[in-house]
């Protein structure tokens, strides 16, 4: 078995992505600037995007942070990505999920000009990456398959297994592994909580990827010997021993699945910080593309 070590392939790419922007200032450009909007006080948000923020320092990215009230209004923070759209000097804009109730996740989604959606859900973004065409895929899917594609796993003809169909991960993840590249060249099979039979489909996976949100679900009895597992799963679990009073537990038994896999993610260093270098990636895409 073969830990997927996420947080030294993640370091190798930021790595890359220093010295290309280095040569952008030493030939006197401006360096990538990626926006970032955290509506609320959700306090996993809040790591996530301040995450995020950090990487673009430690590139050397400029980063603009804009926190807003938990209150404001639809209308405010679509004029307010408008502004984003129109700054010339503004690469990529993300807005951080989910937002409070009141405001419509996909009417947020689509006031964002494709050509800054670092996040790649813009549809716009979502049919280029369905046809095959240039655009943003989603950072936790692309990041996934920056790291199949680091560890050379050769995904040709087998049988994915992708747990979850949400737009973030699970329904982009069976875009790209059904792909005619590689990585990709999957037989892709989809489920969610309707399901039939979810173990023994499971068990019929030469990879699986878990994206449900629920903590240690995929269990050994349900894992082929010597599949590939790809754990997307991030749920925070009260710890006293913790500093933090929480630690993180992926949607992967790991103690058991572990010994039955050739190759696995862990969790934590696993996919998460796959995600926050494939958003870096998509941003001096878009600052490359704008420019
Ligand atoms: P989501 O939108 O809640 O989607 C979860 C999916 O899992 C849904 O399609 C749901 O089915 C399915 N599901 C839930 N319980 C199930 C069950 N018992 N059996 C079968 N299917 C079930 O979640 P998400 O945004 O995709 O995120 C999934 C997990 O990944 C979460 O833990 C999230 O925190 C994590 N995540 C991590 C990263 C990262 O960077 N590592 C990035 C994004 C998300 P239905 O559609 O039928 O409801």
């Amino acid at each position: 078995m073969q830990i997927l070590d996420g947080l030294h392939v993640s370091q190798t790419i930021k790595e890359e992505l220093k010295i290309e922007t280095a040569q952008l200032i030493s030939e006197g450009k401006r360096p990538p600037h990626l926006a970032a909007i955290l509506v609320g006080n959700n306090g996993a948000s809040e790591t996530y995007v301040g995450a995020k923020v950090k990487t673009c320092t430690e590139i050397g990215y400029k980063s603009s942070m804009l926190r807003l009230e938990e209150s404001i209004t639809e209308h405010k923070l679509l004029e307010i990505i408008d502004e984003l759209n129109h700054n010339a000097d503004v690469d990529g804009i993300l807005v951080q999920l989910p937002l409070p109730r009141h405001i419509s996740d996909e009417k947020v989604i689509n006031e964002i000009s494709p050509s800054k959606d670092v996040d790649g859900f813009h549809p716009v973004n979502v049919g280029r990456m369905v046809q095959g065409l240039s655009g943003f895929v989603p950072a936790t899917p692309h990041g996934i398959m920056l790291l199949l594609e680091h560890y050379k796993i050769d995904t040709r003809g087998m049988h994915a297994v992708i747990l979850g169909r949400s737009n973030i991960v699970g329904r982009p993840m069976s875009i790209l592994l059904s792909a005619n590249r590689n990585p990709g060249n999957c037989t892709v099979t989809i489920c969610h909580s309707q399901t039939k039979n979810l173990r023994e489909i499971c068990l019929e996976g030469d990879l699986i990827v878990a994206a449900l949100g629920r903590p240690e679900f995929v269990k050994a009895d349900m894992v082929k010997e010597g599949a590939v597992i790809i754990d997307v799963g991030i749920t925070r679990i009260p710890d006293s021993t913790k500093k933090s009073g929480f630690s993180l537990k992926g949607d992967v038994d790991f103690q058991e699945v572990a010994q039955k896999s050739s190759y696995i993610t862990p969790v934590p260093r696993g996919v998460g910080p796959m995600t926050i270098a494939a958003l870096m990636k998509n941003t001096f895409k878009a600052y490359m593309t704008n420019n």
